[in-house]
This record gives structure tokens, sequence and C-alpha cells, in this order.
């Protein structure tokens, strides 16, 4: 085996390839592709895809002879144990043209550890390809390792991981990772700028021109049901500066004030951290989202600071008992609207003694929308002590809980706005 110093094989790209007939008929989900990714990516190695092959011997190999020829580095997980249809390492072994030999080291590490001998059977076991870099497995028997080789001569690697991933992330985490650091030269740089209150296609829209002429820094829009993500990337090669600064700085520009953060924290931590930081309560009075405001805002630590309380007002009765709203009020204005929405804000403030009462009426479907209010209208409102209450129709697209996850985000999306202008 030909182990190569750290300055003469560097790391640039690899594949993963998750072994395990179970990932392919639907009983198990690939979270090792998910974890090493992430891990890859944070040691400046890029993954160019995600492989899944089942327990079989010769398409395990042609999946890594393939890996192989696009990439320095291939991950395998899983297939390592001692049972037959556990095929990784001599299927590797062939591929490196390395004998499959026994290791006393680990084997005497294993016996130590399990010693009743009447349970365990150590004495063939682990195989690995010879001169492999071993890593220990601290929460099971299959030990991780390291191949290197050269193929058509190019230098390359295999990495074979066990497949339980609570035997597999801590294993990378502790042993892997430090050993693979040093084959890399590269790290990358991610920056998120989070946005409310623009569609994800209007967004690339506005940045068209930036994504069009990327070069070293890459920009990635992403969508989900509470946030547009614009993900600014640069791949920084040794000696290389930062630019993600200045493609922030300009994103700032173009987007304005429905940037709500630039880095990890979601829209409902803003807007707590910045009503803990003006020392100002919050309570809710929630009909069609029953509760998953409040709920929101409460799945945060320190949301006891902020949030006083809610109200779920489904009914008309709850509306008039808990909100003090009028039947009149109800029956006249209809209880998706404007003035029910500006009552039950008022209601819940005046009732809770919050400086912020934030409610939500509408219609989450899938029935009962009319030509004048179609499902998805839902209107929100906030009412501020000493200040106007601001209420605000919106219509959302989609199913019931889609509706009600951006009338939630939609809502704290006014606050935090309300907020920053005051
Ligand atoms: P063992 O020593 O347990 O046999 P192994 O390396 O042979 O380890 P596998 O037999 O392939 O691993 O997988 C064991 C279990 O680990 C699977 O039944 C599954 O629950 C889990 N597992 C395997 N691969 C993955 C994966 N890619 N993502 C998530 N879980 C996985
Ligand atoms: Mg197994």
């Amino acid at each position: 085996m030909t182990v190569l110093g750290k300055h003469t094989f560097h790391i640039r790209s690899a594949e993963v390839i998750s072994v395990g007939t179970e990932l392919l008929v639907g009983q198990t989900t690939d979270t090792n592709a998910r974890f090493l990714s992430g891990q890859l990516t944070e040691l400046g190695i890029s993954t160019f895809r995600h492989t899944v092959v089942g327990d079989n011997g010769s398409r395990m190999e042609a999946a890594i002879l393939r890996a192989l020829q696009e990439n320095d580095l291939v991950v395998t997980t899983g297939g390592l144990g001692p049972t037959s249809d556990d095929l990784t390492a001599e299927v590797v072994a062939t591929i490196a043209d390395l004998p499959l030999v026994e290791d006393p080291a680990v084997r005497q590490a294993l016996e130590a550890r399990y010693p009743d001998k009447s349970r365990y059977d150590f004495s063939s076991y682990p195989r690995l390809p010879q001169g492999a870099k071993v890593f220990m497995n601290d929460q099971g028997t299959a030990p991780g390792s390291l191949v290197f080789f050269n193929q058509k001569d190019q230098q390359k690697a295999i990495l074979m991981l066990p497949g339980p991933p609570d035997e597999m992330e801590p294993m990378f985490l502790r042993h892997v990772r430090p050993f693979l650091d040093s084959f890399s030269q590269n790290r990358f740089v991610h920056r998120y700028v989070r946005l409310f209150g623009i569609g994800e296609s209007k967004a690339e829209e506005k940045i068209r021109d930036l994504i069009d002429h990327q070069k070293e820094v890459t920009i990635a829009p992403y969508a989900s049901m509470s946030e547009v993500v614009i993900r600014v990337s640069q791949r920084m090669e040794p000696g290389e500066s930062d630019r993600t600064q200045a493609v922030v700085d300009e994103l700032r520009e173009r987007f304005g004030q429905d940037i709500f953060e630039v880095g990890s924290r979601p829209l409902e931590q803003v807007v707590l951290d910045h009503l803990i930081a003006e020392q100002l309560t919050l309570a809710t009075a929630e009909s069609c989202t029953a509760g998953l405001a409040a709920s929101t805002l409460a799945s945060l630590p320190g949301a006891s600071r902020v949030l006083l309380g809610g109200l779920i007002t489904y009914s008309n009765e709850m509306k008039m008992k808990l909100l003090g709203l009028s039947r009149k009020l109800l029956t006249t204005a209809g209880p998706v609207s404007c003035p029910v929405a500006i009552a039950m804000a008022e209601g819940c403030r005046r009732r809770t003694g919050a400086d912020l009462a934030l409610s939500f009426t509408g219609l989450a479907g899938p029935d009962g929308g009319t030509g004048d209010l179609p499902v998805g209208t839902v209107w929100i409102a906030c009412a501020r002590a000493g200040g106007a209450t601001s209420a605000r129709k919106y219509h959302f697209p989609g199913d019931r809980e889609r509706v009600r996850i951006r009338a939630v985000y939609t809502g704290l999306d006014l606050l935090r706005r309300l907020l920053n202008t005051q």
C-alpha cells in the first residue's frame, strides 16, 4: 500500500455510497449520506454524488468503480459487519488489489471489550484490506478503515464506515475527521441570507444577473414554507481570501427589509430575540392557526420571557367569551374580516396585558370558501400598547397545513417589520 503523505495527496471530491438493501426497499432512510456530506463540506471536500446500492457484490463493485473515475475519495457506509451479507471489505480489497487480512490488534481490543466467548467469536474478524488505516468503533464491533491505492496512475482512497448511524457518526467525528482533515487543503465558506415576504421566483429574478455571472462565489436560492434562503458559497483554495461579504452586501442592497437574517436564525428566533432585547411581551389570539403561532415561539428556549400566552378562539362563542367580541360585529363583518381580526388582537392585548398581540382569523379549507372569501384567506392583525393596530389580508395557496404555517410565519414577519420601523 502507498500511504501518501499529507502534502502529496489532496482530496478534492468524494462520492458517498450507502450500502444496504434495507435502504432500497424503503425500510430505512439514508441519513448517513446526509451526515457525511455535511461533514465533508466542512472539511472542504465537495460531494459530487450520493449512491445507494443493495447488499450485492457485483453491483457494489460497479458503483465504487464508477465513483472512483470521478472522485479522489469514495466513502462507503454499511455492509461491514461479520455476517455473510456484509461484503464491503471484500469488494474494496478486490478493487484496491490488496489482500484481505485479519487485524490482530483490533481483534484483541474487541475480545477485551466482549470477553464472553460463548456469545462472541472474533477468531477470524475483522478482515481488512492490508495496510488500511483502521478506525475503532467505540459503539459497536465493525471498525472503519481507509485504504489508499493507485488506479491507472492516479491516487485514490476508499473510506469504509459501518452502517448504523449511532456507530458511524461518533466514529467519523472522533477518529476519521481529524485524520481526513490533513488531506484536504480547501475550505468552504457558506453564508445564508434569509428572506421573508418575497417568493422564490421573484427573489431569483432580482439576482438573476448575479447568478448568471457567478464565478468563485456561488449563489443559490432555496425556499421552504417559512423562508427563502440564499446561500452564498465560496470554495477557498489555500491563500485565497473570503469574497462572500461583497455579495452579501449586494444582496442587502437589493432585498432591504425583506432580509430578516444573515446567518442561521429562523424567523421565529429573530422575532423572539428582538422582543427579549426590547423587553416586550406578546400574546396571541388564534382562530384558524389554533395555537400554532404561540407554539412556534414556545418551541424556542427563552420564550417564557416574551410569550405570556395565547387564546385559541376557534368558534364565535369563544371569540365573544374570551376576547370580548360582540355578536353584532361577528355577524355583520363576518368572522374572517378586518374588524374581527382587529378586535381579536385588541381584545387579546387588553385581557392578557401583553405589550403586543397577534391575531389570526381565516379559512384554512379545504371547504367553506366563497367567491369573496376563497379558501386560504387569512386576516392577521397586530395590536400594540400605545400604537395603532395594523391588520392585513392575505391569501395563501395550498392545503390546510400550508395555509396555517404560512399564516403563522406571515404574522411573525408582520411583527418583525412593525418592530423595525417603530
Ligand atoms: P453491523 O455490524 O451492524 O452489521 P454494518 O456496517 O454491516 O454493521 P449494515 O448491516 O449495513 O451495517 O446496517 C446496519 C443497520 O444500520 C441497518 O439495518 C440500518 O438500520 C442502519 N443503516 C445502514 N445504513 C444506513 C444509512 N445509510 N442510513 C441510515 N441508517 C443506516
Ligand atoms: Mg451488517
